[in-house]
């Protein structure tokens, strides 16, 4: 068992965890910035995960981020959530105050949003096809739609497309479209938000929506390209990227909310490109 009482503790909670490249990403952090805090990961229980995540605090723990299956269900643990968590629906960052008070956000969405500006490959009416109506596409909506961007958002279950276009329809352009009559149309920016990617598949989309000018990313990620970034490379697209920046970046905002430091991106880009 760690000594959580000796330096500042932060964790990843999530089941499984053990693929998680967050505490990779947060000791980085901590050590570019000479913090003598220490992040590690926890599997937590499937039924008993608040009390885990709960104990977690009660030992000293400041901070953590929550990955799935909890990111919806931990909501009750919160004495205030962040308006862009209570939008999105779903939590993926903790906070202790010094009053013992718990915040909750989600800095999934921003994350997302801040890797395409930091690639440069989204402005403002800008036309995207989301691929996918689970957490990840829920997350990620919000923040898109407030910066401006045109949604169309597809679904392999088309009717969970629609309930969520429907959620969202107040915050800006969004609608739903099948995959069916996706065909021929045109968009600056594809994002795969399916987990496809997990079973080594792709999307069921028409292939002549791709093509040079068409910027392509997939939330997943690995140590290679995807299969669906291999995809739309063999259609054409010059630009295609996987999610580490996104999660590089949904982390960079839990430590801005930690530490009120944002950390280099850059540097983080090289140190885990060379793990
Ligand atoms: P969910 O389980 O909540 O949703 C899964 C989605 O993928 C559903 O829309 C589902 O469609 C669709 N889907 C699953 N398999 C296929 C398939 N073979 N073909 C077409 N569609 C499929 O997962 P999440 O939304 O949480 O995660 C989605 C992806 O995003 C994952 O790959 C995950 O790793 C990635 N992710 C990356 C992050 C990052 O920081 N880079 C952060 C969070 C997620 P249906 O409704 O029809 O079942």
């Amino acid at each position: 068992m760690v000594n959580l009482y000796k330096n500042k503790f932060y964790a990843v909670f999530g089941n499984p965890i053990n693929h998680s490249k967050s505490p990779d990403i947060h000791n980085f952090f901590y050590k570019l910035y000479s913090l003598d805090y220490k992040y590690i990961k926890i599997c937590a229980s499937k039924n008993f995960f608040l009390k885990d995540i709960l104990s977690f605090f009660n030992k000293g723990g400041k901070g953590a981020n929550i990955t799935l299956p909890f990111k919806e269900k931990i909501f009750s643990l919160c004495n205030e959530i962040t308006k862009r968590a209570q939008i999105s629906g779903s939590i993926n960052t903790l906070k202790k105050f010094d009053n013992g008070n718990i915040l909750g956000d989600n800095t999934d969405g921003i994350g997302f949003l801040s890797d395409l500006l930091f690639h440069n490959i989204v402005k403002k009416k800008f036309n995207l096809l989301i691929i996918g109506a689970g957490g990840a596409a829920k997350g990620v909506i919000y923040p898109l739609l407030q910066f401006g961007c045109n949604i169309f958002l597809t679904n392999r279950t088309f009717e969970r497309a629609k309930i969520l276009s429907n959620k969202f329809k107040n915050f800006g352009n969004i609608e739903s479209i099948t995959l069916r009559n996706l065909s021929n149309m045109r968009f600056n920016l594809i994002i795969n938000a399916t987990s496809s990617g997990i079973s080594n598949e792709v999307p069921l989309i028409p292939c002549n929506i791709i093509n040079k000018k068409t910027i392509c990313y997939d939330m997943f990620y690995g140590d290679k390209n995807t299969v669906f970034m291999n995809f739309c490379k063999s259609y054409g697209a010059k630009k295609i990227y996987s999610g580490i920046g996104m999660l590089i970046h949904q982390a960079a905002h839990s430590f801005f909310l930690w530490n009120n430091i944002f950390p280099d991106i850059k540097k983080t880009v090289n140190f885990l490109s060379k793990k």
